[in-house]
């Protein structure tokens, strides 16, 4: 198959549209970021990497970064994670609150806000906030084996002064005694892992390991084993973009992770990380075009995990 041209083709077919959608409006450098913007980048998991459009622009991966931090969360407490925060989508807004009430401040799952602040707070368990933010930002420069990944300060500046729901969050589940630290402390490290900048190409690296058992094929770092790396997957699957993750399943077909900052992350198991990226956000809050660059995608190659 000619991933070259596939991804060629999907952006010839998204630039007359560009600037579909919204782009979140929440903190002025999301507002600010030119919607017309449309990037796409396939790493197959011999090695190859296949992009198109503005696979070289980084941007931030906000919400992509509950994945990475819910892979660094397992590794330090294994399954009793699980204990504080469940499995289920939640068929709500990513950052609603009303669920927790009914379910005694556990989240439903670790993709939507309150789910992934109680992720942070276990990445957290035993270290200072700079330090946990240290384990990340190094977790990922070695995911993706590329020590230009930088946090955007401004953007997790930025995410501290509107933050208003993921403080409400975070003080209601820690009135319920799911959070181990200070409010201050865990969405320090929160707001920091949002801002992380990247660019297509980096993503699509960064996620090689799910695609690949849990091994990152271009650097030989084993990251998790094939069950954690298949069970990940799976939570992506029926949690990843949130009250669209049906519709996602639908019509796509992959395990993917949105960011409100319009990039999403899809893996096709045993074949490829996808890393697509464009500003405007369509009503659940995933990227409007990027969301549809996947499902061309997953009609072209027949990646769909549902068979083809
Ligand atoms: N920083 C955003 C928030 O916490 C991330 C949400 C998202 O990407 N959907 O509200």
């Amino acid at each position: 198959m000619d991933l070259q041209a596939v991804v060629d083709e999907i952006v010839a077919s998204m630039s007359p549209r560009l600037g579909e959608g919204k782009v979140a409006d929440y903190i002025p450098e999301l507002a600010r970021v030119d919607p017309k913007q449309f990037g796409i980048a396939i790493t197959t998991v011999d090695g190859q990497t296949f992009m198109a459009g503005d696979a070289s622009t980084a941007f931030s991966i906000q919400s992509i970064s509950k994945v990475f931090m819910l892979t660094l969360a397992l590794g330090k407490m294994g399954e009793s994670a699980w204990k504080r925060v469940g499995r289920e989508p939640s068929g709500s807004s990513f950052n609603s609150i009303v669920q927790l009430e009914h379910e005694q401040g556990i989240p439903r799952n670790p993709f939507i806000n309150a789910g992934a602040i109680v992720v942070t707070d276990m990445v957290l368990s035993g270290h200072k906030p700079r330090e946990a933010i240290g384990e990340f930002l190094r977790f990922m420069r070695y995911l993706t084996d590329d020590d230009t990944v930088i946090i955007d300060s401004k953007v997790a500046k930025s995410e501290h002064l509107t933050g208003y729901r993921n403080i409400a969050l975070a003080n209601f589940m820690r009135g319920f005694g799911n959070l181990e630290h200070a409010v201050e402390l865990v969405l320090g490290v929160y707001f920091h892992q949002c801002a992380l900048a990247m660019n297509c190409v980096q993503l699509s690296r960064a996620g090689l390991y799910l695609a690949n058992r849990g091994t990152n094929p271009l650097t030989g770092f084993s990251v998790v084993s094939p069950k954690r790396a298949r069970r990940i997957n799976a939570l992506m699957l029926t949690c990843g973009h949130y009250d669209g993750s049906g519709d996602f399943a639908y019509h796509v077909g992959l395990p993917g992770k949105s960011g409100v900052g319009g990039g999403i992350m899809a893996i096709a198991p045993g074949k490829a990380s996808i890393a697509v990226w464009s500003p405007g956000l369509n009503k659940v809050g995933n990227s409007a075009l990027g969301s549809e660059a996947l499902e061309m995608l997953a009609t072209r190659t027949g990646w769909s995990v549902f068979g083809h």
